[in-house]
């Protein structure tokens, strides 16, 4: 299972009077065409984890490899997701959606042809030419999604993509993300704080406890959820025993 691994990761921030410890202890492994999810109360540090993972800020202590090798000299295998869309609103869709190619020097009719029918796949036909404020809050997360799928990354970080949609777009984009990810068997991290949702969503689990975060508890999610999607999971009669299990745990941590 040597796809993700993480070694002792602790991670303190420093000012010039205080010390934060964020995250202390995390050790864990992620299998190649895994989908786990990271769920925990706010300021665990979720989303400094993910930056650790990213190689965005180097953590205090531990280390994290990909394929064994050290994060930080895997350049692009990594594409990373977040709450905000972050689409340039002075830019067309296309635009937006090559800009990752375009920035590595990697733009080529390939795949070019390949993200252009990522957007398809997204039910966005037509939009190319659209730009950011004509589309709908969920519209654009899906065009993040196939901007961040542009340049085929190994591992994708979602941080709280669909926290900001309505319950029913939500809905549907987990669906949309996890189908899609599921064929191009992509690894993935999801960040949460909807229970339902990493269930729906996960192979795996990682509760953390509260500030400093911790590994507070594993939950693998059964089988007969795992092979529905995630609406036909939130219906089946496995997930609201979980839920409850889940529930219970992450009301004795807050
Ligand atoms: P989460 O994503 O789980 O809500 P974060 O990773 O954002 O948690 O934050 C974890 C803790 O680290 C919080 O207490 C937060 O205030 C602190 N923190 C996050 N970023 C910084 C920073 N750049 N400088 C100092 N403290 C930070
Ligand atoms: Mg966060």
């Amino acid at each position: 299972m040597n796809f993700l691994k993480l070694e002792g990761i602790h991670h303190s921030y420093f000012s010039k009077s205080t010390a934060t410890t964020a995250l202390s202890d995390i050790s864990l492994e992620v299998g190649e065409g895994e989908f786990i999810s990271f769920l925990g109360p706010s300021g665990c540090g979720k989303t400094t984890l993910l930056s650790i993972i990213a190689g965005i800020i180097k953590p205090t202590e531990g280390i994290v490899t990909l394929e064994n090798k050290p994060i930080r000299k895997t350049g692009n295998s990594i594409g990373y997701m977040l709450q905000q869309d972050y689409l340039f609103p002075w830019k067309t869709i296309e635009e937006n959606i090559l800009l990752g190619l375009k920035l590595g020097k990697n733009l080529n009719s390939r795949n070019k042809a390949y993200t252009l029918d990522l957007l398809h796949q997204m039910g966005l036909k037509g939009f190319e030419a659209q730009y950011p404020k004509q589309l709908s809050g969920g519209m654009r997360q899906r065009v993040a999604l196939v901007r961040t799928l542009s340049t085929e990354p190994k591992l994708l970080l979602l941080d709280e993509p669909f926290s900001a949609l309505d319950y029913q777009t939500k809905l549907n984009l987990e669906d949309l993300v996890s189908n899609t990810l599921k064929s191009f068997k992509k690894t993935a991290i999801l960040v949460t704080h909807d229970i339902g949702e990493a269930i729906a969503m996960s192979n795996r689990i990682y509760l953390f406890s509260a500030r400093p975060g911790r590994i507070f508890q594993i939950f693998t999610v059964p089988r007969e959820l795992r092979e529905l999607s995630p609406f036909h999971a939130r219906n089946h009669e496995s997930f609201s025993e979980i839920f409850q299990t889940i529930w219970k745990e992450l009301d004795s941590i807050e």
